[in-house]
């Protein structure tokens, strides 16, 4: 059996280029943390996750900010195995708290043809809260296909296949520290 060394280290050689470094997300992340309390801090706020990539932002995200917040998930998939969208989001776990009445605010990993983040709004806008904003680590611009705009925006990122800091290739990579480009996704 590798050891914990040996596998951090394969996991390293897969990756070819490190678009976004540990030091940048970690800038960022105390960035959108210092506006999302500046603009919550009279307002209780709920912080939803998207699982399972968002998980690492999110856990991040929540332990720089100045104000009180309560945490909950949604579950939703939207890639199989594959690294080109699917256009389907299917979502298997809803939230668990009543979020009629109250401010929430979604946290994704990234924001590539918009699809995703304009189910959820369509969604949760059922449940009727008081507002609904969006927060993502990431952001590929480019990628478009709806026009959806965030409220919090981390890094924008070129139209390539990332991995790290939540974000998987067929469940693995997640636990990268920075934001990097796969080497056998580039010369597929
Ligand atoms: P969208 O619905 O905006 O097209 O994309 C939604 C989801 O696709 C994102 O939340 C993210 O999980 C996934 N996704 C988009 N681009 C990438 C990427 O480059 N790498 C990974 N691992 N996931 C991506
Ligand atoms: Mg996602």
């Amino acid at each position: 059996m590798s050891s914990e060394k040996e596998v951090l280290l394969s996991i390293k050689e897969d990756v070819s280029e490190i678009l976004v470094s540990e030091e940048q997300i970690a800038s960022n992340v105390k960035m959108i943390g210092f506006k999302i309390s500046e603009e919550y801090h009279d307002k209780d706020l709920i912080i939803v996750g998207i699982l399972k990539g968002g998980i690492v932002f999110l856990a991040d995200l929540i332990r720089v900010l100045s104000i009180p917040v309560k945490v909950d998930f949604i579950r939703v998939s939207s890639y199989g195995e594959s690294t080109k969208t699917s256009g389907a989001v299917d979502l298997s776990k809803d939230i668990e708290m009543d979020i009629a009445g109250k401010h929430i605010l979604i946290v994704e990993d990234l924001i590539d043809t918009g699809t995703t983040l304009w189910r959820l709004k369509e969604h949760f806008l059922q449940k009727n809260p008081a507002s609904i904003k969006f927060c993502t680590a990431f952001d590929k611009p480019s990628r478009r296909k709806i026009p959806f705009q965030p409220d919090f925006v981390g890094v924008e990122l070129p139209d390539r296949f990332v991995v790290g800091y939540g974000l998987d290739f067929d469940e693995r990579y997640r636990n990268l520290r920075h934001v990097a480009v796969l080497k056998q996704v580039e010369v597929e």
